[in-house]
């Protein structure tokens, strides 16, 4: 049988200070810190994971925090995701108007697309972010005194990428990973899964005019979309071989296992399994308290939580 992608995994982005992210993602927009580790590439710059309760597939944001590393600012443009959305329920943008006013965040309302309202916004390193106000979702949020459920994020809606040429994307995400056009306009067209789920979209936007992309501070690097488990992943792998792309091995990134490749309109995405999950190395109360380092690293742990800067998530 065909493999099949069940949505998303996990929108992952090269952002600045760690500690301004930390609050914007956890005070501003309500996810839960699931896990603090580090990038497992660069052991001098934290991993930062978002999501609901437990970090499910879908929920999931991740951040490399690489302010004063050399990096620079990048460019937003064609061969990147350039906004990353969230999924609110409907007759939630007020609150949140009122809740991002109160905590200084500037956003303004998204034009009407797909029939959906949204707020736009960027995060503490540029990012753009959208609060989309779509269909019912279903998925539980991690909710607050401060965010209760009625309002509170389910998790990613889907991420918009910009190429040159759609059609090439179009059929590549159709006839390589088994997607399915859900609407178009204009020369933007949703992807998603069969079932046409919030937390399962791509939206393709063509462009001729938008800058070339450039990796650095304040773009998105890349999007992770979810297989149930190793024998998905591997039948993928094996596909984009049979097809001609180049794809990586197996990385295992702890939480998950991964490949990586490039489709035609040059955005990077990920394969991840949904497990083994977050709870493997600490229990769910206690998801994103402690720095968790994988195993080959903890006899480095002294020098990399030296060199990490601190964050405080409760301080204004
Ligand atoms: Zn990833």
């Amino acid at each position: 049988m065909a493999p099949s992608i069940s949505g998303l995994h996990h929108v992952t982005a090269t952002v600045a200070e760690a500690d301004p992210d930390v609050r914007f993602y956890t005070r501003v927009l309500g996810l839960r810190l699931v896990k603090k580790t580090v990038n497992f590439d660069n052991t001098g710059v934290y991993h930062l994971y978002y999501g609901d309760e437990r970090g499910r597939p879908s929920t999931l944001m991740t951040t490399f925090p690489y302010a004063g590393k050399g990096l620079r600012a990048g460019t937003k443009g064609a061969g990147q995701i350039t906004v990353t959305s969230f999924s609110v329920p409907p007759g939630s943008l007020e609150f949140w108007k009122r809740h991002l006013a109160a905590r200084k965040v500037s956003f303004t309302e998204g034009a009407e697309r797909f029939g959906e309202h949204s707020l736009m916004m960027e995060d503490p390193s540029g990012l753009n972010i959208e609060l989309l106000e779509g269909a019912a979702d279903p998925r539980t949020p991690w909710a607050s005194a401060e965010i209760e459920s009625e309002a509170a994020i389910r998790g990613i809606h889907g991420v918009t990428f910009v190429v040159r040429r759609a059609g090439e994307s179009i059929r590549f995400a159709t006839e390589v990973l088994g997607l399915k056009v859900v609407e178009q306009t204009g020369r933007r067209t949703r992807l998603g899964v069969e079932d046409r789920r919030p937390g399962s979209y791509l939206e393709v936007l063509e462009s001729d005019h938008a800058p070339d992309a450039v990796n650095g501070l304040g773009t998105v690097h890349h999007v992770a979309l979810a297989v149930a488990g190793d024998q998905e992943q591997l039948a993928f792998q094996e596909r984009l071989r049979t097809m001609g792309y180049q794809v990586t091995d197996v990385r295992d990134r702890q939480y998950f296992r991964s490949i990586y490749f490039r489709e035609p309109g040059g955005i990077l995405y990920e394969i991840a399994t949904e497990g083994p999950g977050f709870t493997l190395d600490e229990d769910l109360s206690e998801l994103g308290a402690e720095l968790k380092l994988p195993a080959w690293e903890e006899e480095n742990r002294d020098a990399i939580e030296a060199a990490l800067p601190p964050i405080n998530p409760h301080s204004e």
